[in-house]
């Protein structure tokens, strides 16, 4: 049994039940105040999510999952970030909304539920009304799942992997699959057709990736669209347990063999690319490359200048 308050966390499936209210620090390294690194127009997410204007990605410090090899690790296994209020992350929403963000994409936010749904009550009273997207790794309870039910407008969950070998290896969480697999039906069943399933590729792993495909095609397909990534990419301080390369070629074409033999047509796929440009870095005041983001919020330098997108 789960409950959605710090005091005896269990807003996760980690379970830590660790006194959070009274400052100490769970697996997610987060006691009950929010922390964020960084808030910014963003246009590297998918067609639908960028829009026009781009998406507001907010992103939460700390993580309930960590991934060994982390694009984010700067943010979510170091604790890169500055605490916020609820009405200063209401502000930095309205931000977003006024420099021209079609949504609110809330990146990372699973092991703070609780202070985010307070903070997002504020918002909206102060005027916030575009859709808040939910960009989460999946790794949630039901529970907190239905504590955001209200609040969450569009659902963006990752389904790494449905081994729970290989969840353990790279998450620590050999339970991952079967608390994805519930809390994305959860999603589909709250938003039907307001969800996007992303799964990253795996060098060297592609079974895991078949599995995940087949689970789409049985159960999401026409429900949901499917995000398939094929940006891993390898860079220190990655441990050796992690994949040390990227998705080749010959990886790329069986994956596009495979949505061919599911018939999954509903969603997006990526080019395969190498290089590493386009990694962020939290310790700059835009993370991310100029062409895929503005700045609106950093959690050093606080409010940004940049101008718009137009
Ligand atoms: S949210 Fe954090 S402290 Fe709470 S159960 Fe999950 S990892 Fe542990």
């Amino acid at each position: 049994m789960s409950n959605t308050n710090y005091a005896d966390c269990a807003c996760c499936p980690r379970l830590c039940r660790a006194d959070r209210e009274g400052g100490k620090k769970g697996f997610c390294g987060e006691d009950m105040r929010l922390r964020v690194a960084a808030a910014a127009i963003h246009r590297g997410e998918e067609p639908p999510i960028s829009g026009k204007g781009g998406s507001g990605a907010i992103f939460l410090t700390g993580c309930n999952l960590r991934c060994v090899f982390c694009q984010n690790y700067q943010i979510s296994h170091q604790g890169m970030g500055s605490f916020v209020a609820k009405n200063e992350f209401a502000n930095i929403c309205l931000a977003l909304q006024e420099r021209g963000a079609e949504n609110i994409n809330i990146v990372t936010g699973s092991h703070a539920v609780p202070a985010i749904v307070q903070a997002l009550e504020c918002a909206k009273m102060s005027g916030l009304s575009i859709p808040v997207l939910w960009n989460s790794s999946a790794y949630e309870t039901i529970e907190t799942l239905t504590l955001l039910r209200d609040a969450i407008d569009i659902y963006l969950p990752d389904l790494k992997t449905l081994d729970g070998r290989l969840a353990k290896q790279f998450f620590g969480a050999e339970d991952y699959p079967r608390y994805a697999v519930a809390a994305i039906k959860t999603m589909l069943e709250f938003k039907p057709h307001q969800v996007i399933i992303r799964h990253l590729v795996l060098p060297g792993h592609l079974e895991s990736t078949y599995d995940v495909l087949r689970w789409f095609a049985d159960n999401a397909r026409g429900r949901a669209d499917l995000s398939l990534m094929t940006q891993y990419t390898p860079r220190p301080p990655y441990p050796p347990s992690a994949p040390q390369r990227y998705v080749n070629n010959c990886e790329y074409d069986t994956i596009m063999s495979w949505l061919a033999e599911f018939e999954i047509d509903d969603g997006y796929y990526q080019e395969l690319e190498t290089g590493s440009e386009w990694l962020p870095d939290f310790t700059q005041e835009n993370p991310f490359p100029s062409e895929l983001s503005i700045p609106v919020w950093h959690w050093r330098e606080g409010y940004s200048a940049a101008p718009r997108l137009d």
